[in-house]
């Protein structure tokens, strides 16, 4: 949505004044198979220090298997993982100092908060005297001092979520990997979770990977976005850039709402732009966001680009279409149009619903050429 736009672009201001030359986690050509299924294939990604990064992509993709490798839980087929300049692709897992938050937490139920804080560092045979310090004040950077003697088994999910936090943290991290580890909290707290946490691992500069398929929760959360898909990262890139210059139709398709539109595209030596074809009518593209793809494509249009109305100029595409439905979300209204020559939606999304605009009418709309997306068709 229009507000969600905003956080994005807020964070796309932060990761851009964030320098990205060092490269602290380098993930080289890794392959993984189970079997006779290659699960990643060739597969790389640099991760800047203290950088925040998820990796977003429909189930079996990959993701989980990508972090199992980096953790350590498992050895890839090929390539090599290194952090800080050390290769660790043949270094165990508990010697590779990475903490791990999982979906389903992993705390031991029948002990205290203090216990399960406690664990990792008894595990590393850090001094006694330490130890009970160090578990205050990672308690402490969760807000969770106050049920330090509480058993796992009474506390709350976003509880729960907060000591596993603190537990990854007390071993000071040199990398911190979450898999979806608020899939379990309801969405009110989930968002609070979202927040809280990007402020604590900001503030600690802790370098961090995070596994997801809400894509919500990745454009609010990360500095970059790698989109997988089948194995392999389609994009990776800023959640401005993800969301306002997908890659591919996968991305455009995974990472927010769009209408996309099928047509045969030719080159229309008008300025060069592309023209396309579609049940429609003709719509046009600019060549500068796109590389002019010719023959079967896809049109995409993010749906805060579509405006109700006639085109203000010539560098506007404008069809006529039927108003289906329209959908109230509160800061803003979404409209479902529905071409009879169309399979799918087309959606629009505006702040406000003018006055006397009502299923059924057949209404102007227009949005720039420059934001028109064209994709070959896979
Ligand atoms: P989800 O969002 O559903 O958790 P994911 O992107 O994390 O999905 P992975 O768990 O990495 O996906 O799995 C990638 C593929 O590898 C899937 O097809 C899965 O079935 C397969 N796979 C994962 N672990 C194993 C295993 N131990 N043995 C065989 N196949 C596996």
């Amino acid at each position: 949505g229009l507000r969600k736009v905003n956080v994005v672009a807020r964070e796309a201001a932060h990761a851009r004044a964030t320098p990205r030359s060092d490269r602290y986690l380098d993930v080289a050509a890794v392959t993984k198979r189970f079997g006779a299924a290659t699960v990643l294939k060739d597969l790389d990604i640099s991760v800047a220090r203290s950088e925040f990064i998820s990796l977003l992509g429909p189930s079996g993709c990959g993701k989980t298997t990508l972090l199992r490798l980096i953790a350590g839980l498992m050895k890839p087929d090929g390539g090599r993982i290194a952090i800080g300049g050390n290769d660790l692709t043949q270094v165990p897992a508990h010697k590779r100092n990475i903490g791990v938050v999982f979906q389903n937490y992993a705390l031991f139920p029948h002990l205290s908060v203090e216990q399960n804080v406690a664990f990792g560092l008894e595990a590393q045979r850090t001094p006694k005297a330490e130890i009970g310090g160090r578990v205050q004040n990672a308690l402490a950077l969760v807000r969770m001092q106050a049920f330090a003697e509480r058993r796992i088994s009474a506390l709350s999910g976003g509880q729960q979520q907060r000591v596993a936090v603190a537990r990854a943290l007390v071993v000071k991290p040199s990398l911190l990997l979450l898999d979806e580890p608020f899939s379990a909290l309801d969405r009110k707290l989930r968002e609070t979770m979202q927040i809280e946490l990007r402020h604590l691992l900001r503030d600690l500069e802790i370098t961090s990977i995070f596994v997801t398929h809400d894509q919500d929760e990745a454009l609010v959360m990360s500095d970059r976005i790698a989109v997988m898909n089948e194995g392999r990262i389609e994009q990776l890139g800023t959640p401005d850039e993800v969301y306002s210059s997908p890659a591919s139709l996968h991305v455009l398709e995974f990472v927010g709402q769009s209408t996309r539109i099928g047509g045969t595209a030719s080159a229309s030596g008008q300025g060069g732009d592309v023209s396309i074809e579609t049940p429609i009518g003709q719509i046009r593209a600019s060549m500068r966001r796109n590389s002019g793809p010719t023959g079967k494509v896809v049109v995409g249009i993010r749906p805060e680009c579509i405006a109700l109305g006639e085109r203000p100029g010539a560098d506007f595409n404008e069809i006529t279409a039927e108003l289906a439905d329209i959908v109230f979300f509160g800061s803003k209204t979404a409209l479902h149009f529905k071409p009879p020559a169309m399979e799918d939606r087309i959606q629009v999304e505006v702040a406000r619903l003018p006055s006397g605009v009502a299923p059924g009418a057949a209404l102007k709309l227009h949005w720039p050429i420059a934001e028109t997306m064209v994709y070959p068709t896979p």
